[in-house]
């Protein structure tokens, strides 16, 4: 048995994950120098804010930011930082979360912009303002919410403007930044899937933004549950203090400074409306680890080293009667390669989300993306594929395909 995993000691079956670190798949693949540090830092006990003091520099130091926090997730790190942005350093507030009466607790969001990740923002105990409209995506005009309609909806109940960054967000981010600044109001940007390219870990602080919310179990390749909120310092202090168990005597406490600045408190909660979303030791130093890794591989390499599994791929689903295989490189949507297997769906008498289906319900299960089914389109992506996997890929790639043209 000595080639059993922990898998099939439990009998839950593996998958191939070709679609991209969904969570519903269990994210990616963590390098065995991350799972390490991780096992590592279950060996011993810290402090936790001193740990957490010590990521805000590592943070502050990729990011450019002036303070940096691990979170549990993209996800938590949004309900995290609205939570920050509507009590300020004031623990009295904090300990009221989510109720939000007679405080700031309303986020402006441009109306293209609400997802259901905004959910976490919800949880703080905000309402979501919903500005202008997207014409552009109704297919009845060029336009999308404008700047200066989010300056003209921001009033004294607005806590923060929420922008969901993307290729094709509009309005741009500076514009927003500008609006929302000039009415004094913090900008709060889910970054979360916006990594690679690993310049955009500084880009939206860059661009101005308060807070920016990153998540650690996508390409960064950290603990699945890892995140990171990023951003100004009073910000990432107040949601520090609303996440950390601070269930200690004021004497006692002797926060680091890189974190907490003691003087500016009257006083501490004790457990904020971010214990639900607790973060471990061992997630802290995974996510630290990874992120070292994922800067120091830098674009370049991780580039080639996906696009050398894709490139395999393509040459294995080479010559498919019905099917043909493309590489897709960098585009100005995304710097990660895939591979698009295009299909004739009536000489195959299959449609492409019917080979997608049949390819997740075989053996081994492969997941392939199914964005693009609607134009005829199985999508393959590297980034959370094991080494090999584009073997195995492409053999039941083979088998459906077969199976349908034999029918
Ligand atoms: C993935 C994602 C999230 C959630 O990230 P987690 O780290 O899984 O919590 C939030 N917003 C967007 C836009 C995402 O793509």
């Amino acid at each position: 048995m000595t080639n059993s995993t922990v898998y099939d000691r439990l009998g839950v079956p593996t998958v191939i994950n070709a679609h991209t670190t969904a969570t519903r798949l269990s994210g990616g693949i963590m390098r065995p120098e991350v799972a390490e540090a991780m096992r590592e830092a279950t060996q011993w006990t810290v402090d936790m804010a001193t740990l957490q003091g010590r990521a805000c520099e590592i943070i502050a130091g990729h990011t450019g930011a002036e303070a940096g926090y691990v979170t549990a997730g993209a996800a938590a790190a949004l309900l995290l930082g609205t939570a920050a942005c509507v009590t300020g350093l004031d623990p009295a507030r904090m300990n009221r979360l989510p109720d939000t009466a007679g405080m700031r607790n309303e986020v402006i969001v441009p109306r293209s912009h609400r997802n259901f990740y905004d959910h976490a923002v919800r949880a703080a105990g905000v309402t979501l303002v919903e500005v202008g409209l997207s014409d552009r995506y109704a297919g009845a005009g060029v336009r999308d919410t404008e700047a200066w309609e989010i300056a003209a909806a921001i009033t004294e109940r607005t806590a923060a403007v929420l922008y969901v960054a993307g290729h094709d967000a509009r309005p741009p981010l500076p514009a927003v930044v500008a609006a929302a600044h000039a009415a004094g109001v913090p900008v709060l940007v889910d970054a979360a899937a916006q990594l690679p390219p690993a310049a955009n870990l500084r880009r939206f602080i860059a661009e101005g933004a308060d807070l920016v919310c990153f998540s650690g179990g996508k390409a960064i390749g950290g603990p699945q549950a890892s995140g990171i909120l990023c951003g100004r310092r009073d910000l990432v202090m107040a949601a520090a203090l609303q996440h950390l168990d601070q269930d200690i005597h004021w004497e006692l406490w002797n926060p680091p400074p890189a974190l907490f600045d003691k003087a500016r408190l009257p006083g501490l909660p004790q457990h904020g409306i971010g214990r639900t979303a607790k973060v471990g030791k061992e997630a802290v130093v995974g996510l630290l680890t990874a992120l070292d890794l994922f800067v120091a591989e830098g674009d370049d390499t991780r580039t080639a080293r996906w696009t050398a599994q894709m490139q395999t791929l393509a040459a294995a689903l080479a010559g498919l009667a019905g099917a043909t295989a493309t590489l897709v490189g960098r585009s100005r949507r995304t710097i990660v390669p895939t591979v698009h297997l295009t299909l004739d769906e009536d000489a195959l008498g299959l449609t492409a989300l019917e080979v997608v289906r049949r390819l997740q319900d075989g053996e081994p299960s492969v997941h392939a993306n199914a964005s693009r089914v609607d134009d005829g389109i199985v999508v393959f992506s590297p980034v959370a594929l094991r080494p090999g996997d584009e073997h195995r890929i492409a053999d039941r790639v083979r088998s459906v395909l077969r199976a349908a043209s034999e029918r």
